[in-house]
């Protein structure tokens, strides 16, 4: 429960709304156990009239109905029949506006908070380390900002609604009850706590299957999911029986614990029932023995029943209630353990450097990382130094730590030993926005958003760029004629619904989108591995023209065949092997040499490290 003290400061906040919920809900139960009082009274008055023995207006009434019945009384029995029908209708109504009202006021307040908890838990989210989403799976932080916000939502709303309902109700009913029987009102609510128990315990029982039937169904959908996404595997391996019989066998686990849960929910309503049932057999039986010696007691049976069946749905719902409220911590407590995961990467306290003082002078000096949670060493002692405006070719086997260079230049990470510096300036003292805008970067993994292709570009700005500004950069990046034979040209939606682009398309709008951003420092990691050689000689070349001034470092696992850099780095097992111009590593006849030479010797072709 401590879980949910995290919610507070959202209750504070909206707390002029719950107080008003408080008093809608307060009232509109005071006004509900009025109908049952107001039924007693007619039937004692039917009582009477039949034994045509006058009484007065019994004085353990509600103020505000001996109010009213102080004007009924004057009045002859039919009228008087038909006042208190006129009454009893005026109340529910007054009811039912109160009702609304706290309905519009806790429930909004619950809808109000859920908005505001994933407003909170999404920022938190993208402030996160890149190494928080390598340990959590996309589906855990899906669940939490999805399922776990609506299950407090069922806390801060519904739940707490019902318990102030029924607080008010019980309150209210007992004082009328008390004052009319106080020994009966004992006896007739001695099966509500029962009642609540059972509901509580059947409840929870519900709750542990439905739970096991959701995750079967997931299994299911991600099943499903995948046999759609990877059809074309699955067709080419003739695998649809396989994968047929994978899929029956989860769906029938699902159904058999899916008809388990319809046994116990068919048990349970009509036991529901049953219990209530047997408080109101309670309530005719002893109170009809004791209108047997005072007649005058028939009104107060009715009166009973009514209250009695009135109070049986908020009493099963404290059941409800208290596992809603479990469920809820236990969400809360999930979403709290987010929420209290501090990123380790994030802007220093005192930042010394300002806006538009970065350069593009980078130095790798001694720079050691390992991946902690695989305890993969990806750079060992990696020294670099690149000057304002210089051009570097990092050439390395797949897994040799080319890409580490790239994230830890971002400050996706932190080195474990050694430091990185810009222009000078350690990049841990650089305010992180900052640092990153200083650097276009194209990562290894395309990734283009459900949008279109010009927002897409868009994208590298902050703000909306002109028209063609987009396509500028779009032709530097050697898309610009395709996209334009596209049917919606640069409106043409990409991702899961729109146009299937090649990995090389691909590529190249990411780099378009690197490329519209013009900061200091650009980093291409192996950004053209899906890209013809024609197509990427030209991208180059353009590149050689766009970046005169700028920094620029390309990670690749394959030769380029136009060649003007002023450094060409070897990386091997996270060390640098080699390190020099084009002419200096040829003239060392190394591993550079050679490659450069099976190159030369198959023009065309394209020689992978
Ligand atoms: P390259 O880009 O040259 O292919 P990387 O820098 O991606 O190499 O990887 C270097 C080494 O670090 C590899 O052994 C790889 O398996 C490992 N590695 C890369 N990224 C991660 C990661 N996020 N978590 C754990 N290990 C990683
Ligand atoms: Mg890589």
């Amino acid at each position: 429960m401590k879980h949910l003290a995290a919610l507070n400061k959202y209750f504070w906040k909206y707390r002029y709304r719950f107080l008003a919920g408080i008093f809608f809900t307060a009232s509109s139960n005071y006004f509900a156990v009025l109908a049952p009082e107001m039924t007693g009274y007619v039937v004692d008055k039917v009582q009477q009239h039949l034994s045509s023995k006058p009484t007065a207006v019994p004085k353990h009434y509600d103020q505000f109905v001996i109010a009213m019945l102080g004007e009924v009384e004057k009045l002859n029995f039919t009228q008087l029949v038909i006042a208190c029908s006129v009454i009893i209708l005026a109340v529910a109504i007054i009811r039912g506006i109160l009702m609304f009202f706290m309905r519009q006021t806790l429930i909004v307040m619950s809808r109000h908070i859920e908005y505001d908890q994933k407003n909170e838990v999404y920022t938190h989210y993208q402030k996160l380390d890149a190494s928080f989403y390598k340990t959590h799976s996309t589906g855990d932080l899906m669940n939490r900002i999805a399922e776990d916000v609506s299950r407090v939502r069922m806390y801060t709303g519904p739940a707490i609604m019902y318990f102030i309902n029924l607080v008010a109700l019980i309150a209210f009913s007992v004082i009328n009850m008390y004052r009319k029987d106080p020994g009966l009102t004992g006896i007739v609510l001695a099966p509500l706590p029962i009642l609540a128990l059972t509901i509580y315990i059947a409840n929870s029982i519900i709750h542990r299957k439905s739970e096991r039937v959701q995750g079967l169904l997931s299994d299911l959908t991600t099943n499903a999911q995948e046999s759609y996404s990877g059809i074309r595997v699955i067709k080419s391996f003739v695998q649809e029986k396989a994968m047929f019989g994978f899929f029956n066998k989860n769906s029938e686990e699902y159904r058999k614990n899916a008809i388990g849960l319809a046994k116990v929910e068919a048990v349970y309503f009509p036991s529901m029932t049953l219990m209530i049932g047997l408080s109101t057999l309670l309530t005719i039986f002893i109170g009809g023995n004791a209108a047997l010696h005072d007649p005058h007691k028939i009104g107060v049976i009715v009166e009973f029943v009514i209250y009695i069946n009135m109070l049986t749905f908020p009493v099963s719902a404290i059941g409800w209630v208290a596992s809603m409220t479990q469920r809820a911590s236990a969400s809360q407590k999930r979403l709290n353990e987010f929420l209290h995961t501090e990123p380790t990467i994030k802007t220093p306290e005192q930042p010394i450097v300002k806006d538009g003082q970065l350069t593009g002078d980078i130095v790798f000096k001694n720079v050691s990382f390992t991946y902690s949670h695989t305890g993969i060493k990806a750079l060992v002692k990696f020294s670099l130094t690149v000057k304002q405006g210089q051009k570097i070719l990092i050439l390395g086997k797949t897994g040799s730590g080319k890409s580490t260079v790239g994230q830890l230049l971002l400050r996706f990470y932190d080195p474990d030993e050694g430091a990185i510096t810009i222009g000078g300036k350690n990049v841990k003292q650089i305010p992180l926005q900052l640092l990153r805008n200083n650097i276009s970067y194209v990562p290894q993994d395309v990734f283009l958003f459900s949008d279109t292709i010009g927002n897409n570009i868009n994208f590298g700005l902050q703000t909306k760029a002109p028209f063609e500004y987009i396509k500028q950069s779009a032709a530097n990046a050697s898309i610009d004629a395709e996209i334009e034979e596209l049917p919606g040209k640069y409106e043409t939606a990409v991702g899961e619904r729109g146009v299937t682009l090649s990995g090389g398309q691909k590529q190249r709008i990411s780099i378009a989108r690197a490329l519209i951003k013009q900061p200091q420092i650009m980093l291409f990691d192996d950004c053209l591995s899906a890209v013809d050689t024609k197509t990427e000689n030209r991208i180059i070349t353009s590149l050689q023209n766009l970046l005169q001034n700028k920094t620029a470092i390309l990670i690749t696992h394959r030769i380029f065949t136009v060649l003007n850099f002023d450094q060409v780095i070897i990386v091997e097992d996270g060390r640098i092997i080699e390190q020099g111009t084009h002419r200096q590593l040829m003239d060392m006849d190394g591993y550079y040499a050679e490659l450069y030479r099976l190159q030369s010797e198959t023009p065309g072709k394209e020689v992978m490290v």
